[in-house]
């Protein structure tokens, strides 16, 4: 009742203002007409026009009406500056505070009941920080005055902390605000606009947000460094802990800037893309594909191909695989390009300093101006019941087989485990794939995971969504998977399991905890890459967003660069074109946005297929599946997103990931001479379904009539 009366209240003096049209009168033109005549009653009632003045300031601040700035303005040009800046600062802090109560009594508990999650995180962080960011908004006057008093005052901030911070932080820009009000007073000619007081004070008020801005950003730095005692020189300007897509590419940067570098490792170069990742993993996937080649020899008019192979020989290859690929990332062509590489452990234990355990049990003790963390993730392995008594493979354990499992569960359907799920089922295990979602890869547009899905089964693969791995048993020496599905139990007996789950950020026992670096999933890292620590930066699968090597290694460069150039120069990383492929059959590429991100993000977007059964080469080539959709602006050939399934969609997306970076609409795809016949017409024809879709209908009247006329 109590709040329905305040709002009434509120509206009727917000409604009074409106009506009354009073906001005509807060502008420079009236201030200045009205300039003798306020300065006359000002000087004839001093005491009440402070009164008046700082009455409308409050109650114009309280009730978030516009015209703060201008009041400030007349402010300084009725008082002066010194009285101008004290009337000003309290009026603005007290107005601001009351807003802030208003928007905590009318508002706090609806938002609490809305978003009380979400808002417990903010009120802790306001908890820890809030004074501090309080300041940092006031003193950066690009935040809008009323929007910040309001959403304080649905965090869990003190009133009188509010107030405080609010008058502290609000004073040098109010000093700036009323200084140029006060010249203002002073325009009384053309030459008064041009006087170098108002113009200093101009461009003061310009330039005051930055240097605002410059000063919180040296204030947190120091804060944070403050507990610890900088070196007072450096051993290195950058060491890059872990040696994998992140580390090497940073490390690499690094040394072709020659700057002093050192790499550390604990466990092999390369990291997981080379040893357990994409290279084995590719590797495994081109001898199952070989063999399912020869499945469907028929198919390419050959009676019958038979394989005969060894499972442990094709897992020999995979190893040598990637021993051919190994020197790529070896001690000794870093070391050739100058990069000290250290195999061992590596720790923080300062902002500036990194201890390194040899595998020896040797430690050493760095020192440098910046730090890289590269340390990558692991599989993430859930707390299922049975799991650990019933043993378990995972991307990391299982390039070891040299049996192949007869019958193989494979827990999720996202991109490595449906890479697995069909490479096995090709070299013969009978596979049952659990995911719990409604469908497999579930990124991607739902025709996407149908089509997977429904070449899966064609192969032999039992592909169960909706079901949700309850629990392992051993029963008579035989390992079963308890799963759920639609309120009941299934079970599935099982001679090996691997858990693809998902990939969890390696972030514990190498000294984040003790410096305090926060991390969630991942490390936090600002748009720069930077922790908390200003000269601490994280890149690859310990920073995320994206688990790739090829964003691993984009974001390196950003890194590097910056752990090496900044204060001077540093730039935001670029997540604006990301790619990415999953090989299975068929392949399935991605860039930018897809129709469930479209309409997910409230993106308008106009949709264009083409088919590859109509491709002649996909149908040489036995493989004419799949499509091409691309999604663009309305009315414009400027390309959103593009998913291609079929043959070889990781490569033939190349195309659109650099027409999307470099601006190329479907335009000029379409006006682009492509080879007859392969794969990548395909994307020339899609840009002509978009085409067609947009062609001129009354201008194509008028050119048909012209034809008409020169028949004659
Ligand atoms: C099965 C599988 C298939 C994949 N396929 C693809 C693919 O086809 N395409 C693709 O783009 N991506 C693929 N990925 C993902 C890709 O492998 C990762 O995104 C990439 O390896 C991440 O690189 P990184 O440098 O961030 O981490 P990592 O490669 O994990 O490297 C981190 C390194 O840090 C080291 N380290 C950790 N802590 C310390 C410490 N305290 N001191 C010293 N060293 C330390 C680790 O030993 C490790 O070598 C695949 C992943 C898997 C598991």
């Amino acid at each position: 009742m109590r709040k329905w009366l305040l709002v009434l209240a509120l509206a009727s003096v917000v409604g009074l203002y409106v009506a009354l049209d009073l906001g005509q009168y807060l502008n420079l033109q009236t201030l200045k007409a009205q300039q003798q005549a306020i300065e006359a009653f000002r000087t004839d009632n001093p005491g009440l026009s402070v009164a008046l003045y700082f009455s409308a300031y409050v109650v114009m601040a309280a009730l978030s009406l516009p015209g703060a700035a201008l009041l400030t303005l007349a402010g300084g040009a009725v008082f002066g500056l010194l009285w101008g800046v004290v009337i000003v600062s309290f009026a603005s802090s007290i107005g601001a505070t009351l807003a802030f109560l208003i928007s905590r009594f009318l508002l706090r508990d609806w938002v609490q009941q809305r978003f009380g999650q979400r808002l417990q995180a903010i009120d802790e962080g306001v908890k820890r920080e809030g004074a501090f960011y309080l300041f940092t908004l006031r003193l950066v006057p690009v935040f809008p005055f009323f929007l910040v008093n309001l959403l304080s005052g649905l965090t869990g901030m003190k009133a009188r902390t509010f107030y405080w911070v609010s008058q502290l932080g609000m004073l040098a820009g109010t000093v700036v605000y009323v200084n140029a009000g006060t010249q203002l007073a002073k325009i009384d000619s053309l030459s008064g606009i041009l006087s170098p007081g108002l113009l200093g004070s101009f461009a003061l008020l310009g330039v005051f947000p930055l240097l605002a801005r410059k000063i919180v950003d040296i204030g947190r730095t120091n804060k944070v460094f403050a507990a610890w005692k900088k070196p007072r020189r450096f051993d290195r300007n950058l060491i890059v802990i872990g040696a994998g897509s992140a580390g090497l590419v940073t490390s690499y940067i690094a040394a072709a800037v020659r700057a002093s570098v050192t790499l550390v490792e604990k466990h092999r170069m390369g990291g997981d893309c080379l040893n357990t990742g994409c290279v084995p993993s590719k590797a495994l996937i081109r001898s199952a594909k070989l063999l399912s080649h020869m499945a469907r020899s028929k198919e390419f008019g050959i009676a019958s191909a038979r394989a005969e192979f060894d499972f442990a020989t094709i897992m020999e290859r995979v190893q040598s695989v990637i021993r051919t690929v190994e020197p790529h990332d070896s001690v000794a062509r870093y070391t050739e390009l100058g990069v000290e590489v250290l195999e061992g452990t590596a720790r923080l234990v300062s902002p500036w300093e990194v201890e390194i355990t040899g595998h020896d049990g040797a430690t050493q003790r760095l020192s440098t101006r910046s730090i890289v963390i590269a340390t990558g993730a692991r599989p993430f392995v859930p707390p299922i019941p049975g799991i650990e008594a019933v043993g378990y493979l995972t991307s990391d354990t299982l390039w070891n087989l040299r049996q192949l499992p007869r019958r193989l569960v494979v827990l999720g359907g996202g991109p490595i485990g449906s890479e697995m799920t069909q490479a096995f089922a090709r070299l013969g295990s009978q596979v049952t794939q659990v995911e719990m979602g409604p469908r497999l890869m579930i990124r991607e547009d739902p025709e996407v995971s149908k089509l997977v899905a429904r070449r899966f089964v064609a192969e032999g693969i039992s592909v169960l969504l909706n079901h949700r791995a309850k629990q392992f048993l051993v029963e008579d020496g035989e390992r079963i998977l308890v799963v759920e599905h639609a309120g009941g139990d299934l079970r599935i007996p099982f001679d090996a399991v691997l858990v693809a789950v998902g990939r969890t950020a390696n972030l514990t026992g190498y000294g984040l905890e003790e410096l305090g670096i926060p991390t969630g999933r991942t490390v936090e890292t600002n748009e720069f890459l930077q922790t908390r620590y200003p000269n601490i930066y994280a890149a690859g699968d310990v920073a995320g967003p994206f688990q790739f090597t090829h964003t691993a290694a984009h974001q390196a460069w950003y890194a590097a660069v910056n752990a090496l150039f900044a204060p001077f120069k540093k730039f935001k990383a670029d997540y604006s074109v990301i790619p990415w492929s999953t090989f299975v059959e068929p392949e399935v590429a991605r860039v930018g946005l897809n129709e469930q991100e479209a309409r997910e993000k409230g993106i308008p977007c106009e949709v264009s297929v083409y088919h590859l059964d109509d491709l002649d080469r996909a149908i040489a080539d036995g493989e004419a599946h799949g499509f091409i959709k691309v999604l663009t602006v309305p009315g414009k050939d400027r390309i959103l997103g593009v998913t291609i399934v079929g043959e070889h969609a990781g490569d033939l997306i190349a195309e659109y990931v650099l027409a999307m970076k470099q601006g190329i609409g479907l335009n000029k795809i379409l006006g682009t001479i492509h080879i007859y016949p392969t794969l990548a017409e395909a994307n020339k024809y899609v840009a002509g379904v978009w085409k067609k879709a947009h062609a001129p209908q009354r201008l194509l009247a008028w050119v048909e009539r012209f034809h008409a006329w020169r028949r004659g």
